[in-house]
């Protein structure tokens, strides 16, 4: 079976950083968890993981921020140095080869549905939510989750 074409496309907030993914992201997290709030200043973020190497940036200047991920380890996110945009991260406990990537900045956001909603013991009250999307009060196994060509993916 040959890979199914895809192009992603997005950005930062001002323009200055675009880029491209032509491949499917290995999991997608919709992340309801507190730092990912009080980070984002919302109800919760939409993360597409991929490997590292999937994110081809076309222009622009980032800098890297170093918090703490849930997990207790790094988390290093890019930004746009221009206008502070949080476009991607990387997790300590991902590796050095894996990216999230904040759904919210691409061009068509609707795009990348969700594999599943964690954290969701902390979401805010009154967000609902969605029908057929898997939700978890915090995280996941993957395996039971992803199709074993993706779990490759992670695994590696
Ligand atoms: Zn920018
Ligand atoms: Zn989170």
């Amino acid at each position: 079976m040959g890979e199914m074409a895809i192009e992603l496309t997005g950005g930062c907030a001002c323009g200055a950083v675009r880029y491209r993914i032509e491949r499917e992201p290995i999991f997608v997290n919709n992340c309801h968890c507190r730092l990912c709030q009080r980070q984002t200043g919302s109800t919760s973020v939409v993360n597409a993981f991929y490997e590292f190497d999937a994110i081809e940036q076309l222009s622009g200047d980032t800098l890297q921020q170093t918090v703490k991920a849930g997990s207790g380890g790094d988390h290093v996110i890019v930004r746009c140095s221009a206008c502070g945009t949080a476009l991607w991260s990387h997790y300590a406990r991902l590796g050095t080869l894996g990216a999230g990537v904040r759904a919210g900045t691409l061009d068509e956001p609707g795009s990348l549905r969700p594999d599943a909603a964690i954290f969701v013991a902390s979401r805010m009250p009154w967000v609902t939510l969605p029908e057929g999307i898997p939700h978890f009060d915090t995280s996941y196994d993957p395996s039971q989750l992803l199709p074993p060509e993706r779990m490759a993916r992670l695994r590696r």
